[in-house]
């Protein structure tokens, strides 16, 4: 029996997250034993990992001063249900590095800190509906567990069994980089919108950047609207620069929440923003929120450990460049190829699209031919190469990654489009 196969008989499709299960691509996945630098170790074999934990190894796996401060901080106890001054560090620096941040709640997932600032966006306006995005991906708490429904304007479904419609018809759906779906909502619902929220990137339907303005004019349509806007920066934030997109772009929301990378890989997530809006967060106020093991040691040493590693001289400037080499080699195998495939890229994501069209919106992304991305997947799997195992993902590197690392993955893309 495979370990796959002994997994599936204790674990709902043997994995812990449903896109691990190798569902878009098809066959198995491989099982990790060890990761270091810009690589894994799974099945006897070696990967240069594009993965990256889905974010949060920014600095690659096994980063030596993650390491000593995770070993060191175990032999001080694991857990302990009390504040520590680890908590308030990974705070103040979260507050000093995000420009719109004043005050933060430190959670253990993506996903409770997007629900958790949904109630307290709720809480500060006296509002029950709340904008999203089609495409665009906060966790898998009800409210945002919807699809669009069959047009603009009508309220959305659930896209999970288990999620009532009583829950999601607080839900409206825009189209992103359409300020005038945005527009027709708040028009049609003035007044009872308690927020807006947005992945600043669109980075769970590939990578789908914001087009010129567009993330301003939420900010004012938002604003003029009495709405809070919410930047879910879980995978922007301390990705696209120590200020996550709000600095990259210069948009400045409400409240921004946070996850992968602001855990170095353990798990934790966090919302923050307005002092006057955070200070209605229990116990300081009447929205209730809480969790046993958030702001946990271990988390909070790991987490800490990697933003001093951003705040280093250059850090981004160092990242960006082996990920805009990757990203022109990559394009340059296309132009060669007389391939138009859509390649989107910013910082170090990057996501390349099976279609010939300019991927600037959920409805264009979806015309990417999902079966050449297998195939494309697996031909770079066969060459050591570990992408995400579906086309809707984005493509991470990591500071690890060498030269030769980057020499490989250009080769191997090169070979692997040329036979699709
Ligand atoms: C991953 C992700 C989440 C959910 O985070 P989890 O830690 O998986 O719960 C929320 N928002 C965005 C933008 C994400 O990419």
């Amino acid at each position: 029996m495979t370990i796959f196969e002994r997994a599936k008989l204790v674990i709902p499709g043997g994995v812990n997250s449903p896109v691990r299960a190798f569902g878009s691509v098809g066959g198995e996945p491989y099982f990790v034993e060890r990761a270091d630098g810009a690589y894994i170790y799974a099945d006897g074999k070696r990967y240069i990992d594009y993965v990256s934990s889905w974010g949060p190894m920014i600095l690659g796996h096994n980063e030596p001063s993650i390491n000593a401060a995770l070993k060191a901080a175990v032999d001080r106890g694991v857990s302990y249900g009390a504040p520590t001054l680890l908590e308030v560090e990974l705070a103040e620096l979260t507050c000093e590095m995000l420009p719109s941040v004043d005050m933060v709640r430190m959670v253990s997932s993506g996903t409770e800190a997007v629900m958790s600032a949904i109630r307290v966006a709720r809480g500060f306006t006296g509002r029950n509906l709340i904008v999203k995005f089609e495409g665009c991906y906060h966790g898998h708490s009800d409210s945002l567990l919807v699809k669009g429904g069959s047009g603009m304007l009508t309220l959305a479904q659930p896209s999970s069994l288990g999620v009532p419609a009583d829950i999601t018809k607080n839900t409206l759906v825009a189209d992103y980089n359409d300020i005038a779906s945005v527009e027709a909502l708040f028009n049609k619902y003035s007044g009872q919108i308690a927020c807006l929220i947005v992945e600043p990137v669109a980075a769970n339907m590939g990578v789908v950047l914001p087009k010129e303005g567009f993330l301003q004019a939420l900010r004012d349509l938002t604003t003029r609207e009495g709405a809070l806007l919410i930047f879910d920066e879980v995978i922007t934030g301390f990705r696209l620069s120590a200020g996550g997109a709000q600095e990259y772009y210069n948009v400045m929301p409400d409240l921004t929440t946070l996850g992968k990378i602001i855990g170095g890989g353990l798990p934790v997530g966090a919302y923050g923003g307005r002092r006057d809006i955070m200070e209605l967060v229990s116990p300081s106020g009447a929205v209730y929120q809480a969790g046993t093991l958030s702001g946990n040691p271990l988390a909070m040493t790991a987490g800490l450990a990697t933003l001093k590693k951003l705040q280093e001289p250059n850090f981004y400037e160092k990242l960006n460049k082996k990920a805009t080499i990757l990203w022109a080699g990559f394009a340059d195998n296309l132009k060669k190829l007389g391939k138009n495939y859509a390649f989107n890229a910013v910082g170090s994501l990057a996501c390349l699209f099976f279609t010939d069209k300019r991927v600037d919106s959920f409805k264009s992304a979806m015309t990417s031919d999902t079966k050449l991305y297998a195939k494309y997947f697996h031909g770079m799997l066969e060459r050591g190469i570990a992408l995400a195992p579906a086309q809707f993902e984005a493509m991470f590197a990591c500071a690890a990654l060498s030269d030769t690392a980057l020499d490989t993955t250009i080769k191997a893309h090169y070979e692997v489009v040329r036979g699709l």
